[in-house]
């Protein structure tokens, strides 16, 4: 029935030994809009579920133009050079909208996606975000079954976004341009709030002098904030991934927090908090496509009965609910 030829356990064992073809295609069908498709991307995930979970999973974050895909392609490559395998996944929210992509993955990281270690699968284009998120997350559990045990997903900092792929990581990391002392001043502690560190990017020739400036300000402001992660001290990094320089201090600070975390149990717990959560959005999720699919016309008649001035809103609910 569904674009898989051969038994269901043989085609786990495939994803296991690191077939790159079958991980495609069962992600395909994990996106698949069909539901014998989807249901059969399950039955292969469930197989597989005993062995995900052993990668550090990283999210990053950053306006456009902060440099993300230059960030990925070189911290990618110098990871699959230390013999790590990584993939690249992207929730990309202006995808889910338009169909159209921010991210623009086709002509992105051109050295990486030729790396033997290196799995880059472009964000899921259609759905709501919700639909992105339950894809994405998946996807990243099959990556781990085939042994990628760095994960790298990728957001551009607008609306949701940031805070779903802040749900499905472990390290959280946000990407900034140097001179950005306006930015710095506006930018919502919200997102500070949320990162476990902050890499000041561009940090090359006349630039230099300024990312270091930079990292020192938001050092600063970082002091007065909440930590993202309890215990654990988010830092500001200069860097520049067109040069490749700095990078290896990003790794280190995500290793000790690896260490550090795992040491504590909070690693663990955070992943446990982590998979709650998202059964309880999905659950969300869920009822509300349900209500709404059977109760479309119902709420139509009673949203017009509502601007007429004939009921109150909450006597609407109620009726709705009842109807
Ligand atoms: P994204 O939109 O966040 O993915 O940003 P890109 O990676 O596409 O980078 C935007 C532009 O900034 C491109 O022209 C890059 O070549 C440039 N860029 C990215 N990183 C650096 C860097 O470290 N130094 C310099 N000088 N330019 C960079």
């Amino acid at each position: 029935i569904s674009g898989i030829e051969i038994p269901i356990h043989e085609y786990a064992e495939e994803i296991r030994s690191g077939s790159r073809l079958h991980l495609s295609k069962a992600i395909t069908l994990i996106e698949s809009m069909n539901r014998d498709r989807q249901e059969v991307g399950q039955e292969l995930l469930q197989l597989l579920l005993p062995v995900t979970g052993r990668s550090i999973r990283i999210g990053i974050t950053g306006v456009p133009g902060a440099g993300k895909s230059t960030f990925i392609e070189t911290f990618g490559m110098m990871l699959c050079e230390k013999g790590h395998r990584v993939a690249v996944l992207a929730v990309d929210p202006s995808s889910s909208i338009s169909g159209g992509s921010i991210l623009g993955d086709k002509t992105r990281m051109q050295d990486l996606s030729r790396h033997p270690n290196a799995f880059i699968r472009p964000s899921p284009s259609a759905g709501t975000l919700g639909g992105v998120h339950r894809k994405t997350r998946e996807t990243m559990l099959l990556c781990e079954a085939a042994g990628y045990d760095v994960i790298l997903i990728e957001t551009v900092g607008v609306g949701q976004s940031e805070t779903i792929v802040r749900g499905m990581v472990d390290y959280f990391l946000l990407l900034v341009l140097t001179g950005a002392g306006d930015e710095l001043q506006s930018m919502k502690k919200g997102i500070m709030e949320l990162t476990d560190a902050i890499v000041v990017n561009k940090a090359d020739g006349d630039n230099e002098k300024l990312a270091k400036k930079t990292v020192r300000e938001y050092k600063q402001i970082l002091h007065f904030l909440q930590p993202a992660t309890p215990k654990w001290t988010t830092s500001a990094f200069a860097v520049s991934s067109l040069k490749n320089i700095g990078l290896d201090h990003v790794w280190k600070d995500i290793s000790e927090f690896q260490n550090q975390m795992k040491e504590s149990g909070y690693f663990d717990e955070r992943r446990k908090l982590q998979t709650k959560d998202w059964f309880r959005a999905m659950i969300t999720d869920r009822l509300i496509d349900e209500f709404f699919s059977q109760k479309r016309k119902n709420a139509y008649d009673l949203e017009s009965q509502l601007v007429q001035g004939e009921l109150t809103v909450s006597q609407a609910v109620d009726k709705l609910f009842k109807s």
